[in-house]
């Protein structure tokens, strides 16, 4: 019997974008997730450059997701503080998951990439599956999408696109309609007041303009 297959959407949502819920919204469909969770970083370990104030981007991400009834924002990183780490924040849902119930950590190919320098690697693939999503200009290969040094613990199903680690747990590839959108395409927008509209939803783009954001090419 298969539970509650939950989603957990991780990122720094600097801001929000449209490519993010689209993604999230067909990788939902495809992969038969009951729920999308989302999940903004505290303190990013790998992004320095123009990070807005984490409950700007919390509110923004919880504006974003209003009205849809499959999304819900998670403040877990903020609460914890100090540098997010998402395998803490696995063992986190991890702890509160009744089995049959099943975690999915969904990642864009771009971040998936870097896996290999991220806290607690590898020790993820025992504790959740990942669902990696292609990204425009990112394309990476199913057949390269695993870490050599880690590639033997896996068994690749080509047909079904996924690799099934000794753990059981799985990293299925999955593609779907990426939107060429990022947060630093938004955020350079708006530093050139440029438009925004139709890549940002329209509460996110006022919550911008209305706190200021993005402005300067430092700070919020
Ligand atoms: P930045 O431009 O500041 O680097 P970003 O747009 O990549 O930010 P993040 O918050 O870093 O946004 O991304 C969180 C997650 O969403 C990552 O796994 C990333 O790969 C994925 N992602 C970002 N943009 C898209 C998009 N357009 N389509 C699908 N996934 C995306």
């Amino acid at each position: 019997m298969r539970g509650t297959a939950l989603g957990i959407f991780g990122g720094t949502f600097n801001p929000i974008h449209l490519g993010h819920l689209r993604a999230a919204e067909e990788i939902r469909q495809l992969c038969g997730l009951s729920r999308v969770v989302f999940v903004p970083a505290y303190l990013p370990p790998h992004k320095h450059a123009q990070v807005a104030p984490a409950p700007h981007r919390l509110a923004m991400v919880r504006c974003a997701v209003r009205g849809n009834p499959f999304f819900s924002v998670s403040d877990i990183e903020l609460r914890r503080s100090g540098t997010s780490y998402s395998f803490e924040t696995i063992q986190y849902f991890n702890s509160r998951l009744h089995p049959p119930d099943e975690l999915f950590f969904i990642i864009g190919s771009d971040a998936f990439r870097e896996i290999y320098t991220w806290k607690y690697y590898p020790d993820f693939f025992s504790a959740c599956h990942f669902i990696v999503m292609d990204r425009p200009g990112e394309s990476c290969c199913f057949d390269d999408l695993i870490p050599p040094d880690i590639r033997r613990a896996f068994k690749k199903n080509r047909i079904e696109r996924l690799y099934e680690h000794r753990s059981g747990y799985r990293v299925f590839y999955r593609r779907v309609t990426l939107l060429d959108i990022s947060s630093t395409a938004v955020r350079r927008a708006v530093q050139s007041d440029a438009s925004i509209k139709y890549m940002v939803p329209d509460a996110v783009e006022r919550y911008i303009y209305r706190h200021a954001l993005y402005r300067k090419a430092r700070g919020g």
